[in-house]
This record gives C-alpha cells, sequence and structure tokens, in this order.
C-alpha cells in the first residue's frame, strides 16, 4: 500500500532533506531544487512513509533498492543535465531518479531488466506527469541502439566493468555517470567521450548499489 498525500510534513521533511544534502557536499541548486519538489514518499510503501526523507537506501520490489537521496543527487550533479538533452538510464527501479532527470528537463529513456518490477510501475500515480520518460524492458548492457546516440547515460546499479556499448551510444562530447566495482563498494566514475573519440575518465567517491546483471529477469 502507498500514500499519495503531500502534507505540509513531508514537505517540511523534504526541507531538512535538502539542508542535509546541502551539508555533505551537494551544490547543484537545480539538483536540490527537484529534490525538493519531488514527493519521494509516493515511490515507497506507505510503512515507509515517516523515514522516506532519511538520507538512506530502502528496499523496493524484487529485493532492488531505491537509492539514497546523496547518492542520487551526486550522481544527477555529475550528470549536469541541461533541458532536452538525451539520457539514457540504467536501472529503472522505483523510478525517482528518473523523474528527477525529467524535472531538469530531459528527455529520458530508461531501462529495467526485471519484468515485474517494469510492469508494476506502469501503475505509478506519477507516470503519466511526465511524457519526457521513456520506459523500456531490456538489459542495460545493450542499452538502446535504436534510440542512439544519447548526450549521456547514468547507471545506477553496480557495474563490474564499464559496458561498451553504452560507451557506443554516446554522443561526442557525451559523458557517463557510472560505479564501477565488483565487490560490495564501487567507485564513482565519469567518462567523457571527447570529439575526437577518445575517452577522459574521472574517478569519485566510493558508493555501494546493488550489483549490474547481465540479461532480462522474467520470473
Ligand atoms: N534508479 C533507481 C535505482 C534502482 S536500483 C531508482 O531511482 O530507484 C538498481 C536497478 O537496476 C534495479 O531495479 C535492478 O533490477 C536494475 N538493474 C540491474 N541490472 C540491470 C541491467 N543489466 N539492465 C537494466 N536494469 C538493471
Amino acid at each position: 500500500m502507498r500514500t499519495y498525500e503531500d502534507s505540509y510534513l513531508h514537505k517540511g521533511l523534504r526541507k531538512q532533506l535538502v539542508d542535509l544534502l546541502r551539508q555533505k557536499g551537494i551544490t547543484d541548486e537545480r539538483v536540490l531544487e527537484v529534490i525538493l519538489k519531488i514527493p519521494r514518499h509516493y515511490f515507497l510503501d506507505s510503512a515507509f512513509d515517516k523515514v522516506a526523507y532519511e538520507d538512506r537506501a530502502f528496499p523496493i520490489a524484487e529485493g532492488q533498492t531505491i537509492s539514497q537521496p546523496y547518492t542520487v543527487a551526486y550522481q544527477t550533479q555529475l550528470l549536469d543535465v541541461k533541458p532536452y538533452e538525451k539520457i539514457l538510464e540504467i536501472g529503472t527501479g522505483s523510478g525517482y531518479q528518473s523523474i528527477v532527470l525529467a524535472e531538469l528537463g530531459a528527455q529520458v529513456y530508461t531501462i529495467e531488466r526485471q519484468k515485474k518490477l517494469f510492469e508494476e510501475h506502469k501503475r505509478f500515480v506519477l507516470r503519466h506527469k511526465y511524457p519526457n520518460i521513456k520506459y523500456f524492458y531490456g538489459d542495460g548492457y545493450e542499452g538502446l541502439p535504436t534510440y542512439a546516440p544519447f548526450d549521456k547515460v547514468i547507471v545506477t546499479a553496480a557495474a563490474p566493468y564499464i559496458p561498451p556499448r553504452l560507451l557506443e551510444q554516446l554522443k561526442k562530447g557525451g559523458i557517463i555517470v557510472i560505479p564501477v566495482g565488483k565487490g560490495d563498494v564501487q567507485r564513482m566514475q565519469r567518462i567523457t567521450k571527447k570529439a575526437d573519440g577518445e575517452f577522459q575518465e574521472e574517478v569519485f567517491d566510493n558508493f555501494s548499489f546493488v550489483p549490474m546483471k547481465e540479461g532480462k529477469n522474467n520470473s
């Protein structure tokens, strides 16, 4: 069960969350503004209503998680989203990150490999508000060749390596933000595809994501 009521209490808690994100080093005001706006508790079971604005990850269906707000803010800040950019997201999950990108004005293409999550999300109450998000059931390692190239790619699951298809599907000048690592901890990386087709790599902080798995899951 979920609650779709955005009370003053929820708004107040969101304000506190944004203050905390600012203290933790998030500086992009556009990112903070959309986090202030989006009712994160809508993405969670009503049992989590009171804690939805703590800076923590939470379980959703199928053993997956909605990322911690700090992680969402951090990745989105690195992505430096501009209006009308075409952005590919790997790992739709709860759909929260894709709505953050859509609120920043991007054209979002998001892929989920778990059939159940993909189907369940079709009934999500906020979905009709964002015609600029397209949802796909598929394997993120393949990307979306039909819709490529993309200005930017964001991977929201732990990648053991940087999937070559995703680099191929980037425009020149495009960037991918991706947590890379085989163990429990991954390093956030930002790869830029330069005008000459070479890649430039930057390495940031450690995070802990659920694994990016190969293939689709139809069970
Ligand atoms: N962006 C999400 C975070 C979801 S957690 C949010 O805002 O809630 C990571 C998600 O990635 C999970 O739903 C998981 O099923 C999905 N995932 C893992 N490997 C994948 C792959 N190869 N392709 C697409 N999605 C994948």
